[in-house]
């Protein structure tokens, strides 16, 4: 490939602030807002024009369980809080049992999950944020990083305004991607991952229905096109699609998850039905993870001393219970950089249990409190004091621990909903998640 070289230049500081977040998905809220409530001034750069990342504008608008599916709550802090949020403003399907946010429930009550409506929760959010104190920079992408020997002193950021810097004393990469720790040269993994398309639409049939039963969740539901995943990483099906870590293998998933839509529409052309919604961001699964100084151990290891709280396997009921280290949200290479959501450290299976919504946001709130008390205490994040971070998680609601009562858990079955369901037939289901099961075999072009 040519190259060419870029003269330097001088280009303005926008802002030196405490914490800067790269990366408006749920785990980036989560992390600002956790920072933000212990004091800091914090800046959250999104490079969409919306907050919530894949969860609103790449249509995952199901928030998986955060119980245990024994009747057990798993996740409690802002995992919780962000699941009510989500729903403030309009439906969900929350079962009543779990709406006053109790530590356990009746089994039969069902799990602590709901799908949500996607503009009620980005205003919800923008409210969130708002109310906070963060001040939220949207459409700008995070482009390279400011270093320091170890330290990154600031970054450089691409928007309207051109190209400036924002300076900050601690950082977290929420960015699903972990563009941030990668460009500042630490080690990380990449992941090719299936193509999908969700998307909501209109169909009389289905209206009518949905109608009759004063359901709005079904009178536009969630159609869901495209792979599924059938056994995490290491299943042959995942190496189906692209690389969402190149700009060759974005515009291959696109071209690939719009071609499935664009096939459905010819198929279903009628005039009683018609698309509403259309994600606007890649329904990637994983792309790039940190490899941080520790990641999640689920292979009989289940206590950790330095866990930053408690996380599972959404799907699974009922679901084993598994601490994630604090070590696994940094890396020896960056003394200031923290990985939240999606990209944190995980082998394996644990990388498909890390980023499902409710352990993302448990990461956010994580890696803002430690950026925080990083900040406050003036150390590195690698002579941070984990027992006064546990004690801060702790009081916030973060359940650090297993229980006594989790601690049989041994999964029997996958939870209905969400990306474990797999119907025969594409039917109206309790969480109006369609599967199409011959587009999934044409996407598969015969490469199985
Ligand atoms: C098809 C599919 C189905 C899924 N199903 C479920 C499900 O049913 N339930 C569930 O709980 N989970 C599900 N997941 C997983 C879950 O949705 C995601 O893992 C989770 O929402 C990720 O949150 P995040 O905040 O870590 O990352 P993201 O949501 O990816 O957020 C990253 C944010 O960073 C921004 N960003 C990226 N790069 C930059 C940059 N350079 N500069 C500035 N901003 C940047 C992005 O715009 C985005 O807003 C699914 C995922 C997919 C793809």
């Amino acid at each position: 490939m040519n190259t060419i070289k870029l003269a330097q230049k001088e280009i303005p500081v926008v802002k030196e602030t405490d914490v800067i977040v790269v990366g408006g998905g749920l785990a980036g809220v989560a992390a600002a807002v956790a920072a933000a409530r212990e004091g800091m001034k914090v800046t959250l750069i999104e490079k969409t024009i919306m907050l919530g990342g894949l969860a609103t504008a790449g249509h995952v608008c199901v928030y998986l369980p955060i119980d245990d599916g024994a009747g057990h709550k798993v996740y409690g802090g802002l995992a919780e809080e962000l699941l009510h949020i989500c729903i403030k403003y309009s439906y969900d399907n929350l079962p009543d049992e779990w709406r006053d946010c109790p530590e356990s429930a009746p089994v039969e009550a069902g799990r602590y999950m709901t799908n949500f409506n996607i503009p009620a929760a980005v205003l919800a959010l923008d409210e969130l944020t708002q109310n906070e104190g963060i001040d939220v920079v949207f459409d700008t992408v995070f482009s390279e990083p400011i270093m320091e020997g170890k330290t990154v002193k600031g970054i450089v950021v691409e928007n309207k305004s051109g190209r400036t810097a924002y300076m900050a004393k601690m950082f977290v990469d929420a960015s699903g991607d972990a563009d941030l720790v990668y460009r500042a040269g630490a080690e990380t993994e990449t992941l090719k991952t299936i193509v999908s398309h969700w998307f909501h639409e209109l169909d009389f049939n289905i209206m009518k229905k949905g109608i009759e039963e004063g359901n709005m969740l079904h009178v536009t539901p969630l159609r869901w096109l495209g792979l599924v995943p059938s056994g995490g990483a290491g299943d042959e099906k995942m190496d189906l699609t692209t690389d969402g870590t190149t700009s060759e293998g974005v515009n291959e998933y696109i071209r690939l998850s719009r071609g499935l839509a664009l096939d459905f529409l010819k198929k279903h052309l009628s005039p009683d039905y018609c698309m509403i919604s259309m994600p606007t961001m890649p329904q990637f699964r994983m792309t790039r993870r940190l490899i941080g100084s520790d990641e999640l151990k689920y292979d009989g290891e289940y206590h950790i001393d330095h866990s930053i709280g408690c996380v599972i396997a959404s799907l699974d009921q009922p679901a084993t219970v598994y601490e994630y280290p604090y070590e696994g949200l940094i890396t020896d290479k960056l003394t200031n950089v923290l990985a939240a959501g999606r990209m944190v450290s995980a082998e394996g299976r644990g990388w498909a249990i890390m980023r499902f919504i409710p352990a993302c946001v448990l990461t956010g709130q994580a890696a803002g409190t430690a950026a925080a008390q990083a900040v406050k205490d003036g150390v590195t994040l690698q002579e941070l004091d984990v027992k006064k971070l546990q004690d801060t998680l702790e009081k916030n609601g973060v359940k650090l621990h297993r229980t006594k009562e989790m601690e049989g858990n041994k999964p029997a079955r996958r939870a209905p909903g969400g990306e474990g369901k797999r119907p025969e037939q594409p039917e109206i289901d309790r969480f109006c998640v369609h599967h199409e099961k011959d587009d999934n075999v044409r996407i598969a072009g015969g490469e199985h």
